[in-house]
């Protein structure tokens, strides 16, 4: 193995004790904790896994939590009704709503519910438009995430070849517009990207968001790219175990790759840790406190 491994949850534990402090100034200059309520609706057990482990890092950052968990037929009428609640409540800086959402619930009506200043997942249109147009709003956590790491591993990103697979609204069009903003000259490929690794080849830096365990091989890799691989893919194992993998095929992109992030403790603990971040830069910002970047 020659490629470094991206240490991700050491990056995000930094994060998250860096967050701590913060909170301990911002309270103690505004006489209240930032809040972050997260609506889980139904039962799915990845979903409340998430949600827990979300909870238990904003109460370890010193913030509040706020789970508000509703049964799967709850309609869609309810779930808006709430949020226009938690859009008014002054202890509530940050609204997250778990997805995926029964089938019944339109994502999009309830992402266009919350307030966009609210709207720490970044998921809205208006953040999104924002970081399209390089103004100020909120980032999707698991791209801001990915950038820090890659900032981290590379210094300055100006002028590198960055392909990014996967073009979803959550993951992969943020990522490249974040890529974008930091001077790279960006690729964004999906299922209709013709000789996918002949286009990998070409890059610096390659996020894969993809869904898809190990597709991308070692042999697609230029020597010494840097590879955040943000798939979380299970993978049946034998007798009835299984096991977590991400979208590159680790044994053989290790070989080639100069750095790589690991599935899992690579991009996931990040996207928490940017997530109690994004709260607390929500609390400063409704109340006029500045925060070091
Ligand atoms: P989506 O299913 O929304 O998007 C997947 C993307 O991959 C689509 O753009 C799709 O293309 C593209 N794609 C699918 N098959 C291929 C292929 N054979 N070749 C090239 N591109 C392909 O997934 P998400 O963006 O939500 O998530 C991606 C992965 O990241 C998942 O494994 C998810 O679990 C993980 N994830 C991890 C997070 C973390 O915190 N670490 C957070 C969020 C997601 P097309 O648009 O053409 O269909």
């Amino acid at each position: 193995m020659s490629a470094r491994i991206i240490d991700g949850k050491g990056a995000a534990a930094a994060l998250r004790a860096k967050v701590a402090v913060e909170v301990a100034g911002y309270r103690a200059a505004t006489g209240r904790a930032p809040g972050l309520a997260v609506v889980l609706v139904g039962e799915d057990p990845a979903s409340a896994v998430y949600v827990r482990s979300k909870g238990k890092a904003t109460l370890e950052a010193g913030m509040l939590s706020f789970e508000h968990k509703l049964p799967a037929e709850i309609s869609e009428g309810k779930l808006i009704d709430l949020i226009n609640e938690l859009n008014s409540d002054p202890a509530v800086d940050g609204i997250l709503v778990q997805l995926p959402l029964p089938d019944h619930i339109d994502p999009n009506q309830v992402i266009l519910a919350i307030d966009p200043d609210k709207d720490v997942d970044g998921f809205h249109p208006i953040n999104a438009g924002r970081l399209a147009i390089g103004l100020t709003g909120f980032t999707p956590c698991t791209p801001l995430g990915c950038l820090k790491l890659l900032k981290a591993e590379l210094g300055d990103l100006s002028g590198k070849n960055a392909v990014v697979i996967g073009r979803s609204n959550i993951v992969g069009k943020p990522m490249a517009m974040l890529l974008l903003a930091e001077h790279c000259t960006v690729t964004i490929a999906h299922s209709r990207t013709r000789d996918l690794p002949e286009v990998v080849r070409a890059a610096d830096i390659v996020v894969a968001a993809v869904g898809r365990a190990g597709m991308v091989k070692g042999d697609w890799l230029k020597p010494g790219a840097t590879v955040i691989d943000v798939g979380i893919n299970r993978v049946a194992g034998e007798g009835g175990n299984s096991h977590l993998a991400g979208d590159v095929d680790f044994a053989s992109a290790s070989q080639i790759a100069g750095a790589i992030t690991p599935v899992p403790g690579g991009v996931g603990p990040m996207t928490i840790a940017c997530l109690i971040r994004n709260t607390l830069v929500s609390a400063a910002r409704r109340d006029g406190f500045e925060l070091p970047e």
